[in-house]
């Protein structure tokens, strides 16, 4: 979801910035059915926005390999799909470009076959892209365990550097096996004719900047076209309806204004038993009013695990601590799975927004103002964490116990310090500060307004040229 809902909504502004003369079709590589919310959301696009779910994979081939793994795996199966898929747009339309996610640089070969232009999207942000860029290089100077390496990374463009700890698990662990799949997307997005980042210049221009004089980038443009959040209205003027939104939004309406913490993990992130019951008692301790998206725990210490494959079918509330509802009711709302987080965060009565650094999330927070606590639990989430914290101090962390374990004291303690800290107020000023100049951006005469523009004119120079394999 993470990936598709920014795409969706990056769809939904080419259509528009188009005056619905172009037409945009999401091709998804699929395991089986779509999830709930993922089959919400599509019924949601507009006429001119179209998707395509390529055949499931053979889910045997997926068997015994990490997560990270069966997402590249599930990609590159698919391409002989999304080869036909384009084969048979292209006999319907005049095709303009292929925009391939990060996982998909094979695509761009598929791009060449039908000579379309072939652009990059990063589902995360600036820092992500300067990763990747990075990766090549990493492998080939250092030898040996990562690990090893005494010397914080520093990206480009980057004025904070990260504990080589923090870099993306399956990056930092040489032998794992996404590590070469990893490594070779990230040389393989040189081959794109630029780049698309949702962010914006005044988040992380230092880093687009950096990027544009890198080899990397060898003068292909990169067009930060952010913030590009979840829409809740569609296209024919209704609102469009969330899963439990009434419940939700029902609860927030009798709280206080800024007095709510949202607690939720993305679209999929899990957290251990052990660590849920220390979220639980954490949060009890506070004594302040929360909103919390509860999943069932993870048994294989995968906090990603249920991005992909089935979600745990279990009730989640029968993991939490004894007595715990009973003794928070009244001050607690805990919701199964899957929150309208675009309404909450819009919502007078939040005031805060535990999150695991999802780009997403970030952006939808920055949009509407409220300041974060950064619990990241896998990929560039720790990278990303850094970033919110340190450099644009919009956020606070807890510290995790040598064993990796955040304790409800510390939750407890960083709780309070956002919703009614001085520290909290620090990062709410500085939130504040960002979201106008979110605001700024997407306004008319803005800096991601302008690159989308950029972008668009470029499509439409190349719309008149023929689509091969036709
Ligand atoms: N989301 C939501 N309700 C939930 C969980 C997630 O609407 O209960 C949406 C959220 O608003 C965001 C996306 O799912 O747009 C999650 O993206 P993000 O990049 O933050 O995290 P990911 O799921 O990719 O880890």
């Amino acid at each position: 979801m993470g990936h598709i809902i920014p795409l969706v909504e990056f769809s939904r502004k080419l259509v528009l910035l188009h005056h619905h003369e172009c037409t945009v079709t999401i091709i998804i590589p699929s395991l089986g059915p779509p999830p709930e919310a993922q089959a919400q959301l599509l019924q949601t696009l507009p006429p001119a926005v179209s998707h395509v779910l390529l055949p499931p994979v053979d889910p045997t081939i997926l068997a015994h390999v990490s997560t990270d793994a069966k997402l590249f795996l599930t990609v590159d199966r698919s391409i002989p799909h999304l080869r036909g898929a384009i084969a048979a747009l292209a006999r319907e339309f005049p095709l303009a470009a292929l925009v391939a996610d990060i996982f998909g640089t094979d695509a761009f070969d598929v791009a060449r076959e039908f000579n379309l232009a072939a652009y990059f999207a990063v589902p995360s942000n600036a820092l992500t892209l300067a990763l990747c860029s990075y990766m090549p290089k990493l492998d080939a100077e250092v030898s040996g365990d990562y690990r090893q390496l005494a010397e914080p990374i520093r990206l480009p463009g980057c004025r904070f550097a990260f504990p080589v700890g923090d870099l993306h698990p399956s990056i930092l662990d040489r032998k794992s096996d996404a590590y070469e799949r990893i490594l070779r997307h990230a040389k393989r997005q040189r081959l794109a004719d630029g780049f698309i980042v949702n962010t914006f210049m005044e988040v992380e221009g230092e880093i687009i900047e950096a990027l544009r004089g890198e080899e990397f980038a060898n003068g292909r443009p990169i067009f930060p076209i952010g913030p590009i959040i979840q829409s809740t209205i569609t296209d024919d003027g209704r609102i469009f309806r969330a899963t439990r939104q009434n419940e939700c939004l029902e609860w927030l309406d009798s709280q206080p204004p800024a007095s709510v913490l949202f607690v939720s993990f993305g679209s999929g992130g899990t957290l251990s038993q052990e660590q849920l019951n220390e979220l639980a008692l954490g949060l009890e301790m506070s004594h302040q009013q929360f909103l919390w998206v509860v999943r069932s725990p993870n048994t294989t210490r995968d906090t990603n695990a249920s991005y992909i494959g089935p979600q745990s079918n279990s009730n989640p509330f029968n993991y939490l601590p004894e007595g715990f509802l009973g003794r928070t009711k009244g001050r607690a709302l805990l919701v199964p799975s899957w929150a309208p987080q675009i309404q909450v965060l819009g919502h007078r009565a939040t005031g805060g927004f535990l999150n695991h650094c999802g780009w997403n999330s970030t952006l939808e927070s920055i949009l509407n103002g409220v300041p974060l606590i950064s619990w990241p639990l896998h990929g560039d989430q720790k990278m990303v964490a850094v970033q919110l914290v340190e450099h644009l101090k919009i956020a606070l962390r807890p510290i995790a116990g040598e064993d990796g374990l955040i304790r409800r004291e510390e939750i407890s303690k960083v709780v309070r310090g956002l919703m009614v800290g001085e520290e909290g107020l620090a990062v709410r000023n500085e939130m504040n500060v960002l979201k106008e100049a979110a605001k700024n951006a997407m306004s008319e005469e803005g800096s991601s307004t302008k690159s989308l523009e950029l972008l668009v004119s470029q499509w439409k120079n190349r719309s008149g040229e023929p689509s091969l394999g036709t």
